[in-house]
């Protein structure tokens, strides 16, 4: 069976004055219709952009420059997004109705200006051949069904008049108003507190099983991957250098950086750990255009082998089956070598 999302060698690249900046560098991802993966790593690590390049919504001067996004719906032929023009048709057409798309502030994706029904009700004329009374009576019904009380009421209200955690049940409800085979969640409930987030989380989760959605979720809260994720990728400078099942990253982690992360929570792999940032991990992700040659996470890494790792890009190895690493020092032909270690 073909993933619905498999991404594979993907690369966005912004062209800037000072310097060219690998924002994704040659990842390969899959997403499954029904699970969950999720996409964590620190602020500034690329999985932002790598989720917007699903979609073909990253900003000028950036662009997917190398590798495939095929996207495929069950008992269709794939699409390959990644060749396809931003503003073309074919992707405005896979945007909103096949693929949908969340972020952390709904602020910023709601209209101020227009009450929350006629936005629901133009996204749903927008992907559907229906009646005006059939879009208001389908809205509403999306609504009640992120659990928003009074939703007939409600359609009238302005997204100011709503609370944080309300306005994020709204965004949810017109990202799943044209029942998408894949949603793709950018750290959507960072700016809401922990009983909302917990509300939203569950939300998605119920969702997800009624309409057998995939869903992507990004997010730097190990808390929230210990419980929402089927699959994990874990990214640093535009590289998965860590991917497999939940069981495979919190039972049997392999990247020096997945470590540092988990070492970074509490209490090691406790999965009632959300809401904890990832902020003890020594030193800080360097800059995207002073990127380090060889191993992007050689600067931090507390088993970084001086010679190599500064000088070599690891590459990614399938240690067991589904479960990669992309690290020289989990590289059996490397390990028994001797050389020094940078202190
Ligand atoms: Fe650390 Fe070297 Fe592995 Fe990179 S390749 S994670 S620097 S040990
Ligand atoms: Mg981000």
């Amino acid at each position: 069976d073909n993933p619905l999302l498999s991404i594979r060698g993907l690369k966005v690249q912004f062209p800037l004055r000072e310097g060219l900046i690998r924002a994704v560098d040659g990842v390969d991802v899959d997403a499954h219709s029904s699970k969950t993966l999720c996409i964590v790593g620190e602020s500034g690590s690329g999985k932002s952009m790598l989720a917007r390049s699903i979609l073909q919504i990253v900003s000028a001067p950036g662009r997917v420059t190398e590798g495939k996004i095929l996207f495929t719906r069950p008992g269709q032929p794939s699409v390959d997004i990644a060749g396809l023009d931003p503003k073309g048709k074919p992707i405005r057409a896979i945007r909103g109705r096949d693929i949908a798309m969340i972020f952390q502030e709904p602020m910023n994706s709601l209209s101020p200006i227009h009450s929350v029904g006629n936005q629901l009700v133009e996204k749903i004329l927008l992907h559907h051949k229906i009646g005006k009374k059939a879009a208001i009576e389908r809205a509403i019904g999306a609504l009640d069904k992120v659990g928003i009380p009074n939703p007939r009421q409600r359609m009238d209200n302005y997204p100011f008049e709503l609370s944080g955690g309300m306005r994020q049940r709204v965004m949810i409800a017109m990202a799943l108003a044209c029942e998408p085979a894949l949603l793709i969640a950018d750290e959507p409930t960072t700016a809401l507190d922990v009983t909302t987030q917990a509300n939203i989380l569950d939300l998605i989760a119920g969702l997800q099983k009624e309409l057998g959605m995939g869903v992507v979720f990004i997010t730097h809260d190990l808390g929230v991957v210990a419980e929402i994720a089927d699959e994990v990728a874990v990214v640093y400078l535009g590289r998965v250098v860590e991917r497999g099942s939940v069981d495979d990253i919190f039972y049997n982690p392999q990247h020096p950086y997945t470590l540092a992360l988990l070492a970074s929570i509490p209490k090691l792999g406790a999965r009632r750990a959300r809401g904890q940032r990832l902020h003890a991990i020594e030193g800080m992700v360097p800059h995207p255009l002073d990127r380090p040659v060889g191993c992007p996470f050689h600067t931090r890494c507390a088993e970084a082998r001086a010679g190599l790792c500064d000088r070599v890009d690891p590459a990614t190895l399938e240690l067991e089956p589904a479960h990669f690493v992309a690290c020289h020092m989990r590289d059996p032909s490397i390990v028994n070598s001797s050389a020094e270690v940078i202190t």
